[in-house]
């Protein structure tokens, strides 16, 4: 029987060290990331190091998003999310912050995943091992606790990069955290790298086949796009 893996990922962590992706490929302006791809290439390290199956059971992600009420507009991010949710299978545990502030948002992501891991450790057969995307030092004492319930944790981190230098003690230099070595995000910088396939696609409203990268839901062609353009 192969073991379950379940993924966490503390989105705010996640965003800001995608930095170190651009950076190791030389990007400094950044690229795309292939989201659908993240969860499993970890998982795939987890049964290379263990030599054993391990099969992916659910990837949850934590993040915040500003509230109606503040200034921000968050249209873009909420197409982001549900892009993870609707393409990328992911479980998504998004909370309204008043406003995008530091500190908070952040505390909340946290408390968010450490309840969720905690949640499922108690469950019985809920999974085997936790890969946890993030490397804040505040996830030590849940981890510890996860670990007496008999899982297994792997933490994905990632080197200091010039714009992310290192801030304090890190999550993987704590005691009794984790299970494995840690992994770094950065060391998978090209199998995260999105690759878009140029396809034929059906558009929605005209229904003429064009050749297109896009890879989102709905597809309309270059002539409808450029009227719905003039329309608005
Ligand atoms: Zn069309």
């Amino acid at each position: 029987m192969s073991l379950k893996a379940m993924v966490f990922i503390d989105g705010a962590w996640l965003y800001r060290r995608r930095t170190s992706i651009f950076a190791k490929l030389g990007e400094e302006s950044g690229c795309e990331i292939d989201y659908a791809k993240l969860p499993r290439v970890f998982c795939e390290d987890v049964a290379n190091l263990l030599d054993e199956d391990v099969g992916l059971v659910r990837t949850n992600y934590f993040g915040t998003i500003p509230s109606a009420r503040s200034s921000f507009s968050s249209t873009k991010q909420r197409s982001f999310y549900e892009f993870l949710e609707k393409s990328c299978g992911y479980e998504m545990e998004i909370h309204e912050v008043d406003v995008a502030g530091e500190g908070r948002d952040e505390t909340w992501i946290k408390m968010a995943l450490g309840s969720s891991l905690m949640f499922y450790s108690a469950m019985p057969s809920a999974y085997d091992v936790a890969i946890l995307i993030g490397d804040d030092p505040d996830y030590a004492p849940m981890l510890r606790r996860a670990r007496l319930f008999g899982r297994r944790i792997q933490i994905v981190t990632a080197h200091p990069d010039a714009a992310q230098p290192p801030v304090g003690a890190s999550l993987v230099m704590k005691p009794r955290v984790c299970d494995f070595p840690p992994l770094y995000i950065d060391d998978h910088a090209e199998d995260l790298r999105l690759v878009r396939e140029n396809v034929m696609r059906v558009c929605k409203q005209c229904g003429r086949e064009e050749q297109t990268t896009w890879a989102g839901p709905d597809f309309f062609c270059s002539e409808c796009r450029a009227k719905r353009i003039r329309v608005s």
